[in-house]
C-alpha cells in the first residue's frame, strides 16, 4: 500500500500523544518520533499533522478541568503549542532531523493564492529535508476559519503537499462495521472502495474527551483525501512501531482507496 508512496502525511491525535490525565506521553511521543525518523532515513518524506497543543498546555499550566470554553481552549493551545514544538524539536534533534513548525487556518486553503503560497512553502521545506509540523493556528482560529479538527486538516494538508498517502494514528484499529466498544462482533473493514452510505453508517460519534474527533470526522476527512485522489489509511497508534507494518506491506487498519477517476 505504501511501497511506491514517497510523500507521507501522517496524523497524530490528542488521545494517542497524551495519558488519560492529559499529560503528553513522552514514551509513546519518542517512538513515534524514531520511527518517522526511520522513514526519512530510508527516503520518504513526512509531513506530521499533530493534535496535542491544547492538551499539553492543559497539563502545563495543571489546570484541574480540562478547558471547556473556547477562549480557555484558545490559552491553552497558545502554552501548549510551543511545548510540544520543544519535545518534538528535541527527540527529532536526536535522530539528526530538523522539523519545521507550521500553523494552519481554513481560510489559507479556501483562497487559492494563499493555497499556493503554503504548497510551495512544504515543497521547499521537503527539499529541505525537514519535516514540517502542522497545526491548526488555534489560539487564533475562529468559527469561519476553523478546520473543525485535526482529522479535516490532515485531508487539507495532504492535498497542500501533494502526498501519496495520509496515515491517520489512531485510537482505534481502524473503521468497524459497528463499535467495539459496544459490540464484542464488530467486524474491522480492510478496505474500503467508496465512501457511501452504508460506510458513513458505521461511524459512531465522538472520541475520546480529550480528543476532538471520533470516527465520523475521520470518515469525512478520508472522504476529502479520497476525492482529491489521496488514499488514508485509519489504524490504531498506540504502539507508533505499527508505521513499520506498513511500510513492510502487511496489511493493517483500514485502507480508503483513492477516487476511481482521480
Ligand atoms: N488542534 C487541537 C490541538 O492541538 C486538536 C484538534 C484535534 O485533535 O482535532 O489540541
Amino acid at each position: 500500500m505504501i511501497k511506491g508512496c514517497k510523500r507521507i502525511v501522517i496524523k497524530i491525535g490528542t488521545s494517542t500523544l497524551t495519558y488519560s490525565n492529559g499529560a503528553l506521553n513522552l514514551r509513546r511521543i519518542e517512538a513515534f518520533v524514531r520511527t518517522i525518523s526511520d522513514f526519512k532515513n530510508a527516503g520518504h518524506e513526512v509531513v506530521v499533522v499533530s493534535s496535542g497543543a491544547v492538551g499539553a498546555g492543559f497539563a502545563k499550566l495543571a489546570l484541574s478541568e480540562y478547558p471547556d470554553t473556547v477562549e480557555k481552549k484558545q490559552a491553552c493551545a497558545a502554552v501548549g503549542q510551543s511545548q510540544l514544538m520543544k519535545i518534538y524539536e528535541n527527540f527529532f534533534a536526536n535522530y539528526t532531523h530538523t522539523v519545521a513548525q507550521i500553523l494552519m487556518t481554513k481560510d489559507v486553503v479556501d483562497d487559492s493564492h494563499r493555497l499556493e503560497l503554503v504548497k510551495n512553502t512544504f515543497n521547499t521545506l521537503l527539499q529541505m529535508g525537514c519535516v514540517p509540523i502542522v497545526n491548526e493556528n488555534d489560539s487564533v482560529s475562529c468559527d469561519g476559519i476553523k478546520f473543525g479538527g485535526n482529522d479535516t486538516l490532515s485531508a487539507y494538508v495532504g492535498i497542500a503537499c501533494n502526498a501519496d498517502i495520509i496515515i491517520n494514528l489512531s485510537d482505534i484499529n481502524g473503521l468497524y462495521n459497528k463499535d467495539p466498544r459496544k459490540f464484542d462482533d464488530a467486524v474491522l473493514i480492510d478496505r474500503v472502495d467508496e465512501i457511501n452510505e452504508e460506510i458513513l453508517s458505521y461511524a459512531g460519534g465522538a472520541g475520546t474527551s480529550r480528543g476532538t474527533g471520533g470516527m465520523a470526522t475521520k470518515i469525512q476527512a478520508a472522504k476529502i483525501a479520497t476525492d482529491n485522489g489521496i488514499p488514508m489509511i485509519i489504524l490504531n497508534g498506540e504502539d507508533p512501531t505499527i508505521l513499520y507494518d506498513i511500510l513492510d506491506g502487511k496489511h493493517v487498519g483500514t485502507y480508503f482507496a483513492k477516487r476511481k477517476d482521480k
